[in-house]
């Protein structure tokens, strides 16, 4: 599997000690706690024994196979990801399945798995501060939904770029500042539009079209990026007069979040400052090639 340039260059080096994963998993549900994940949503400790010791812990977007290959070979004892490995309910995780031979690979490994995914998107930084800032928002940002019970958090974020440039230079820029995938970056709109105040949804962000439409032009919203936009979706949004669209690959979107998890989990207390920290870079979104049209 494809893996981003620079082989350290997400790693952090900490004096290594083990830590109790009841303590690490305590530090997360501080900073993403579980009652700020939507009701559809499954998060938190999927497996692993919170008694059991850990030294090395590896953030990664999907707990896919190859994620776990990396775990096992650099001694990870817990893999913190977005996404949820079991969303919907299972009756077996017998080793029969794709999901079921993880499960086991990594209790036989002595490997706990603990997610963050939509608490992650709402939390003040989450998922979307991140991305924000990897795309060149640099000021103060605002959810686009905020939450009902404090409005510093929430859906999305709304920031200004330092000046205005084109959706064309935009689109290069928001490229420029994501991990490289097959899937690229594009954009809907005049590539000439004029954009400064952008707003950002990491993951798949068609839910909140119908949100800019209502409040695009109160917020002065020029540009939305996100990832997983659809035909139709899109070009209705057009239609209406929304603002320009920019579409990424969702892996590529969430990404940027696991270095923020990771420096806030080393300094959220003194032994969780022991670890030993890695980012993966592995390339786990799901397209693997891109070829243009040529007619
Ligand atoms: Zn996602």
């Amino acid at each position: 599997m494809a893996t981003l340039g620079g082989s350290d260059a997400a790693a952090r080096r900490g004096s290594l000690r083990d830590v109790r994963l009841s303590h690490v998993i305590t530090v997360l549900e501080e900073l993403y706690p579980p009652a700020w994940a939507e009701s559809w949503d499954a998060v938190g400790l999927v497996c692993g024994d919170p008694d059991q010791e850990v030294r090395r812990v590896l953030f990664a977007v999907d707990p896919v196979a190859a994620v776990i290959d990396e775990a096992l070979e650099w001694g990870a004892g817990l893999v913190v990801t977005h996404h949820p490995l079991l969303l919907r309910g299972v009756h077996s995780v017998a080793a029969t399945t794709p999901k079921g031979r993880l499960i086991h690979r990594m209790i036989t490994n002595g490997i706990a798995l603990h997610t963050a995914h939509t608490n992650a998107d709402r939390a003040d930084p989450g998922v979307s501060d991140a991305l924000a800032r990897a795309v060149g928002l640099t000021g103060d940002l605002r959810p686009m939904v905020p939450a009902d019970d404090d409005p510093r958090r929430g859906l999305g974020r709304i920031g200004e770029l330092d000046e205005p440039v084109t959706l064309r230079e935009f689109t290069e820029r928001a490229a420029a500042g994501l991990p490289s995938t097959a899937w690229g970056v594009r954009a809907a709109g005049d590539p000439d539009a004029v954009v400064r105040t952008v707003a950002v949804c990491g993951g798949a962000g068609d839910s909140l079209l119908d949100t800019l439409l209502d409040t695009g032009r109160a917020s002065r919203v020029d540009v939305y990026l996100t990832a997983d936009l659809r035909h139709h979706p899109a070009s209705e949004f057009a239609e209406h007069g929304g603002p320009a669209l920019v579409d990424a690959a969702h892996w590529a979107t969430e990404w940027p979040w696991l270095a923020d998890a990771e420096r806030r989990l080393a300094a959220s207390s003194p032994e969780a400052g022991k670890l030993e920290t890695r980012v993966s870079t592995l390339v786990t979104d799901a397209w693997r090639l891109h070829a243009e049209g040529a007619l």
